[in-house]
């Protein structure tokens, strides 16, 4: 993930506050040293954390973020781990990204009777055609409409309903017999 929920995308860590700068002016953040960095040998690394990251490391971070709030659930990362691991396989092309996968998982939890509301302060949605953020906006009626800053296409498009689409299509992918989640019970605010 990158931007404010950025992690190391192999292990799962924390990464530092402060930005250090490469040759370039380039700016990054340390992986922090905890037991899953040294696992996977990236303390000190410098990253911005990645659209896409690793089973492990999505894991990781799903069961920190879990711990920040609530006490230990062995039940609820039972469930979380066979179901990344059949999202992850599953998903192709832009579904990889760990935006989708976060959402789709949020719904199998959801859906298995795991309270996962939670999840939803831990995620930053990009703009499904160019990674870029999203601008939310409220037309008036109250439905709440995203754009993608740079505006990759021209048209100023609402991006929720393309990313509703992804995670409820990657849903019904990895979960042929399940009925899920329709399009519209996904990301309403
Ligand atoms: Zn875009």
């Amino acid at each position: 993930m990158r931007g404010d929920n950025a992690f190391c995308p192999k292990s799962g860590a924390p990464l530092s506050k402060n930005r250090h700068y490469d040759h370039c002016g380039r700016a990054a953040r340390a992986v922090e040293d905890d037991s899953a960095s040294r696992r996977a040998g990236t303390v000190g690394e410098l990253t911005n954390g990645a659209q896409r990251s690793s089973r492990t490391a999505l894991f990781r971070y799903f069961r920190r973020s879990h711990e920040r709030q609530f006490d230990a659930d062995t039940a609820l990362y039972r469930t979380a781990t066979l179901a990344l691991r059949r999202l992850k396989t599953t998903a192709t092309g832009r579904q990889e990204w760990d935006d989708i996968v976060w959402f789709a998982l949020h719904a199998r939890l959801d859906r298995k009777g795991h309270d996962a509301t939670w999840m939803l302060a831990h995620v930053d949605l990009r703009c499904p055609r160019c990674g870029g953020r999203l601008r939310y906006t409220d037309c008036g009626s109250g439905e709440i409409f995203a754009t993608c800053v740079v505006d990759c296409t021209d048209d100023n498009a609402d991006r929720l309903d393309e990313i509703r689409t992804l995670v409820a299509n990657l849903y019904a992918a990895t979960y042929p017999d399940d009925d899920g989640p329709g399009v519209d019970d996904l990301l309403t605010f």
